[in-house]
């Protein structure tokens, strides 16, 4: 294998491409949006920034925790100990968003940004991309590191095993950010599962780098988000908003406020497997769908693909 294409610039894209790259496999990343991370998001605003996917993360495995600490250590991420912290496992933040987490593997890597894969088709010199700019490669090898609902079509002319694919299940989320002209009546910083309707809300300017105002991230229950899910930006910032006065009383007056509908958030039912490969061992799919509902299952799923490939 020459070379290969990575779909995806998240977490599971970018173990995958940086483990490509380090065996010396010419390695480019296709990602549709701008930015890096893809769950792992932060909005600026005027007078701050909110950090509107992930909001931490945990690191058991060691392979992990070996990419964290080089990561803590490059000043791209922290520590995080809010008050109202569940468990004792550490948490990390990336810094000054959360994409800092993905920042030491996306270093010298080839991403062509705002390019969004839309077919994987075969010729006799490899796998040709169609992009919504033109055609890309051939490749060698191609590994798709998308949402599962997103991985699927992309990978459904390829037959077995990626019809497994619609095992895996995501839920959705909405998400309000808030920032405030004065400190939010609440004592912790941190609240999981606070009140009907509310998976977690956190105050987003407790974390370490996040100067600015005041600024509330809530997640929406998975059911509250399915049952209002084609609200548009402003009104899940509204809706989000109401549920979050439930739980928070008087608020000060808002200086910013947003709303984020991330329709495959969190993985409900994963593949409990690393990833899959194709029998020719060209052709991989990876992501947190295969592993669970975490930015570290991501991480080794994503590595686990490169390795199936390389190995
Ligand atoms: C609201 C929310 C809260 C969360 N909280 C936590 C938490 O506190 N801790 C934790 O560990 N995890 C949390 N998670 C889960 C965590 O964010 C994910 O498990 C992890 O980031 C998934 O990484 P991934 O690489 O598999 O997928 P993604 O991050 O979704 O990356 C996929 C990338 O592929 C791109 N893409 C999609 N289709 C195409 C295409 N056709 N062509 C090109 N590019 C494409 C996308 O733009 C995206 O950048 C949370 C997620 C959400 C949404």
């Amino acid at each position: 294998m020459k070379n290969c294409a990575v779909i995806g610039a998240g977490m599971a894209g970018l173990a995958a491409a940086a483990e490509l790259k380090r065996a010396g496999v010419e390695t480019v990343v296709f990602e549709k949006s701008r930015g890096l991370g893809g769950r792992l998001a932060t909005r600026r605003f005027a007078a701050g920034s909110a950090d509107h996917g992930a909001q931490y993360v945990t690191a058991r495995d060691e392979r992990f925790q070996a990419l964290m600490q080089q990561t803590v250590f490059a000043g791209h991420a922290t520590g995080w100990a809010p008050t109202g912290k569940i468990g004792n496992e550490p948490w990390l933040v990336g810094l000054d968003g959360m994409s800092g987490l993905v920042r030491p593997l996306a270093g010298g890597l080839e991403i062509v940004r705002q390019t969004q894969i839309e077919r994987i088709g075969t010729t006799s010199e490899g796998y040709a991309l169609q992009s919504d700019r033109g055609p890309q490669g051939p490749f060698d090898a191609v590994i798709v590191a998308v949402p599962a609902p997103q991985a699927g079509p992309l990978l459904k002319a390829h037959g077995r095993p990626f019809d497994e694919i619609s095992a895996a299940r995501l839920q959705p989320t909405l998400t309000g950010l808030f920032a405030f002209d004065g400190p939010v009546p609440l004592d912790n910083d941190f609240h999981p599962e606070p009140a009907a309707g509310i998976a977690t809300a956190v105050r987003n300017s407790s974390k370490p780098g996040r100067n600015g105002a005041e600024c509330w991230i809530v997640h929406a229950s998975h059911d509250w988000s399915r049952h209002n899910l084609e609200a548009d930006r402003d009104e899940i910032a509204a809706k989000v908003l109401d549920v979050f006065r439930r739980l928070a009383g008087d608020l000060p007056p808002l200086v910013w406020q947003s709303g984020h509908r991330w329709r495959h958030a969190a993985v409900e039912v994963s593949l409990g497997a690393p990833c899959l490969v194709a029998g020719d061992r060209r052709l991989a799919a990876c992501g947190d769908w295969c592993l669970g509902p975490r930015v570290e299952a991501a991480f080794l799923s994503g590595h686990a693909a490169a390795r199936a490939l390389l190995d």
